[in-house]
């Protein structure tokens, strides 16, 4: 029997979770549905310096709005927990000995002053200091230092931190699910801190050690972590463990021009590049979007499913999610795109799920006014406007002459449209109007219509007229459909308003 799919989002709490790592949990949150599998949460905050408070409440909430929540993590305790790496800190120490032990590891004991100096010497004659096989017996560790040395140094509670052992000449070959095979000379490497003086364990160590103890399988995440691949999985032999198999994510690059997509690029465009708001950083949810369409969105940012179908419920993209198809290169992230799908979303969504939306905006801009409209009025406004809207915030900008009667009329389209004997033609459709019964969309277009073509008016004479001063402007959907809506003796209050407002 093949083991079970587990795969984990691992970020740092550090700020909020930008698009990329959005991105990231999605791809891991799809891939463990397809397979069956668990979705792990695990909050790397190994390194203090960098924790900000509130980071960790923020990725989980994003998560849950985005319809993505995982199975096992902080406060959904799973057999394999704590989820958070402060609260395993005692567990790694006995990893980095065990290292020591085997020979893979040692304890280096160079002051940071004397490293911070040979580093500006290589920089002063053009190099780069590197820490590993070329120069480890001339620095002070404990592959320099005699058995006796170290345990004095350790003995005198001196200051050390534990460092990996790369192995000299030989030629690595690892394979990454989305990059296939890739080789690398470990004579490049250096030999990274695993164990750090504070008693706490690198992003190196904590990382490999919780996927090999979580049982993750299959770890996914983003090109930036691909230069660690080979000292992971040299971290994995080291250990004698099976390692789990590897895809790095492609890169979520700017709009326009080179380079990763950044928080500056968002503010610049004005578009969110973070699930939620934070601090000043306006986030999708507060922007309007809705939860499916950002997963829809984010889903096909560097992966394709091999069709043309671009809306995707997210049930529909577990369904078809696969690794292979993710993309090597970067994935240029198209704010308009991004609109695009809220605008196709929001022709999905219910009617009544807006208007319930739309409700509260209505309720803020109209005050007490707003409550007039019921449910029922603002689900029919709804449907009939929302085609061109990519947002709900939009509808009122559409719409709001369905609410209040136009306070002004648009004056390019007087001058075109209100002849002189425009205002008697308005006075002849208030008597028409007057004299329907049933003042549906339908009757009220066969009436109009039949009284034009008894005076053997032009279309032209009287409906553009009419929307004017129904409208405000010549805009909206189709003019009976509104009539209907606003009602006989809205329409009827709006023309004889717009007669004595019009004819001076
Ligand atoms: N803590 C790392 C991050 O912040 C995790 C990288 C990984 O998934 O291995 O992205």
């Amino acid at each position: 029997m093949s083991e079970k799919v587990r795969v984990r989002f691992a970020p740092s709490p550090t700020g909020p979770l930008h698009i990329g790592g959005l991105r990231t949990a999605l791809f891991n949150y799809l891939f463990a549905k397809k397979n069956g599998g668990d979705f792990l949460l695990r909050i790397e905050d190994t390194d203090q310096n960098r924790y900000v408070e509130g980071a960790e409440e923020y990725i989980v909430q994003a998560l849950n709005w985005c319809g993505i929540p995982f199975d096992e993590g902080p406060g959904k305790e799973g057999a394999y927990g704590p989820y958070r790496q402060s609260e395993r800190k005692n567990l790694y120490e006995a990893y980095a000995l065990e290292l020591i032990e085997k020979g893979k590891a040692y304890y280096a004991f160079d002051s940071s002053e004397s490293l911070d100096n040979h580093r500006k010497d290589h920089e002063a004659k053009g190099k780069t200091f590197i820490y590993n096989w070329h120069n480890r017996l001339k620095l002070v560790n404990s592959l320099s230092l005699s058995k006796e040395e170290v345990q004095q140094k350790l003995d005198a509670g001196d200051e050390y931190v534990i460092r990996f052992k790369s192995p000299e000449n030989e030629q690595l070959l690892l394979n990454d699910i989305i990059r296939g095979e890739i080789k690398i000379d470990t004579n490049i490497l250096d030999d990274k801190v695993l164990f750090k003086s504070d008693g706490m364990p690198t992003y190196h160590l904590a990382n490999i050690v919780d996927d090999h103890l979580m049982k993750i399988t299959h770890v996914i995440r983003g090109e930036e972590w691909l230069p660690s691949l080979a000292l992971h999985q040299l971290l994995y032999d080291a250990f004698a463990w099976k390692a789990p198999q590897f895809a790095h994510l492609p890169l979520i690059m700017k709009p326009v021009g080179k380079g990763k997509l950044s928080k500056r690029d968002g503010e610049k465009g004005g578009f969110p590049v973070f699930p939620l708001s934070w601090n000043e950083s306006q986030g999708y949810r507060e922007a309007g979007f809705f939860p499916e369409a950002v997963v829809n969105f984010l889903a096909l940012l560097g992966w394709n499913p091999g069709t043309e179908q671009e809306i995707f419920t997210l049930e529909e993209l577990v369904q078809s999610f696969s690794l292979e198809r993710v993309n090597k290169s970067g994935a240029r992230f198209d704010p308009e795109k991004n609109k695009w799908y809220n605008q196709q979303w929001m022709q999905l969504k219910s009617d009544t799920e807006l208007a319930e939306i739309f409700s509260k905006d209505l309720y803020e801009r109209l005050g007490e006014r707003g409550k007039n409209f019921n449910t029922d009025y603002v689900t029919k406004v709804v449907s009939l406007i929302k085609e061109r809207a990519s947002f709900v915030s939009e509808l009122w900008e559409l719409g709001n002459y369905l609410f209040e009667s136009p306070s002004s009329y648009d004056e390019k389209a007087v001058g075109k449209q209100w002849k002189e004997d425009t205002p008697e033609i308005m006075q002849a459709i208030v008597g028409i109007l007057d004299g329907i019964e049933l003042f549906d969309s339908a009757s009220v277009e066969a009436k109009v219509k039949e009284w034009i073509s008894e005076k053997e008016l032009s279309f032209g004479k009287v409906m553009p007229p009419l929307r004017l001063v129904i409208v405000g402007e010549m805009k909206g959907p189709h003019l009976f459909d509104i009539m209907e809506l606003i009602g006989k003796k809205e329409s009827i209050h709006r023309i004889k308003t717009a007669i004595l407002k019009l004819s001076n």
